[in-house]
């Protein structure tokens, strides 16, 4: 099994005294390995990097130094990305419903790549951006998976036909298909079902005359988690396996987001309250779901707390430091007793962390640093204080 960027207890205490705490730190190593596993399981299929997952700018630097592509879905973050040198070429603005700012923004840089799934939005772009290249997104369902994105997007497949002819006579170039089978997505089978449906409309559209290039089978894949643990060798090789029976001669596109940042960063937070109520055993942390832990709202997500420490686990009601009585992360969450300034490392929290968090009742974002810069400007500080 693949093993993942996890701080040592040595690690976590002195980075923890080293920046404070709350501390995000991210193994740009990590993200390179993560971005090679999927290439080399799914060989052939090219990546375009789901921003919105973490739009750390290291990350973003790392993969487009590897060749990846990037799913953009707004003005900023084409802007970011085009500020940090991402040639618009490389990037698919994969919202299937755009905003006005999007669409200007989109073809004021140059970005000619787009999803959509229903005709307003045809028209939309026919207006905004005449001649671009369009994906249409079907529904595929999949209550398997953790987030499901179905309920909200993609054109249902009886639709499929008539809306890339739509798209066809409004002088929109029609490239293909793309769909998402909803993230954490635990099994391939919703993948190949996806496969089985799109090669049906791809066959139906070539009836038509339509010269289907590519098919994007968005993102999903999984990362560890704790109550589950996919076997993702055996998962991706189905899906590969699915892509050359039913597509060999398309050109394959991906999305991930989660699976290749979720692993890469880890957390280090502080105890810094403990109360009993109500004989429940609370502990308030330096971080919460206004800040790093907004993935227990937005995301669904269970995090693992490392507190290194041993003992009987007792059930506590972890809380974030903001005022809010919404700000509870885990409820009944079984840990070790703790003590104040205890320091616990929450592993794979890169994903819908950091970028859904805000800065609610004035506490500042967790800084992130990159555990291979600082490790490196460790060896130069022994190597000064020996010479
Ligand atoms: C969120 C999103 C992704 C990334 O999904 P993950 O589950 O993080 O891999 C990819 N494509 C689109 C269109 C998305 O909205």
């Amino acid at each position: 099994m693949k093993t993942f960027f996890r701080l040592t207890e040595n690690a976590v205490a002195s980075l923890a005294e080293k920046f404070g705490t709350p501390l995000l730190v991210l193994s740009v190593e990590q993200i390179r390995q993560n971005y090679t596993f999927l290439l080399e399981h799914l060989p052939g299929v090219k990546i375009y990097y789901a921003v919105k997952a973490n739009p750390d700018e290291n990350i973003i630097k790392t993969l487009h130094s590897m060749g990846s592509c990037f799913d953009v879905a707004s003005d900023g973050e084409m802007q970011a990305l085009t500020s940090l040198g991402i040639e618009t070429d490389s990037m698919v603005y994969a919202n299937p419903v755009k905003t006005p700012a999007g669409l200007r923004v989109a073809r004021e840089l140059g970005v000619h790549k787009f999803t959509f799934d229903s005709e307003s939005e045809v028209y939309k772009m026919a207006q905004a951006v005449p001649g671009g290249s369009v994906l249409l997104r079907v529904r595929v369902d999949n209550p398997q998976a953790l987030v499901d994105l179905n309920k909200k997007f993609g054109a249902h497949p009886e639709d499929a036909l008539p809306l890339l002819r739509l798209a066809r006579e409004q002088g929109l170039q029609v490239a293909g298909l793309c769909f998402h089978v909803g993230s954490q997505s635990i099994s391939a089978k919703a993948y190949l079902d996806a496969l089985k449906l799109c090669r049906q409309i791809f066959d139906a559209a070539a009836a038509e005359g339509f010269d289907l290039r590519i098919l994007d089978i968005g993102g999903g894949f999984p990362i560890p988690a704790i109550h589950e643990n996919t076997d993702i060798v055996a998962m991706l090789d189905s899906i590969a396996a699915g892509l050359s029976q039913w597509f060999p001669a398309t050109e394959i596109w991906a999305e991930p987001g989660r699976f290749i940042c979720g692993t890469a960063v880890n957390l280090i937070t502080r105890v810094i309250g403990i109360q009993q109520r109500n004989n429940q055993q609370w502990y308030f942390l330096d971080d919460g779901v206004y800040g790093t832990f907004s993935g227990v709202i937005f995301d669904h997500w269970d995090f693992e707390l490392e507190t290194f420490k041993s003992g009987m686990l007792i059930p506590a009601t972890f809380a974030g430091p903001s005022c809010d009585s919404l700000d509870i992360i885990f409820k009944d969450k079984m840990t070790v007793p703790l003590e104040l300034n205890d320091v616990i490392l929450v592993p794979n929290c890169g994903a819908y962390t950091s970028a859904s968090a805000t800065v609610f009742n004035g506490f500042a974002k967790t800084p992130v640093v990159v555990w291979e810069e600082i490790q490196f400007q460790t060896v130069e500080m022994e190597l000064a204080t020996a010479g």
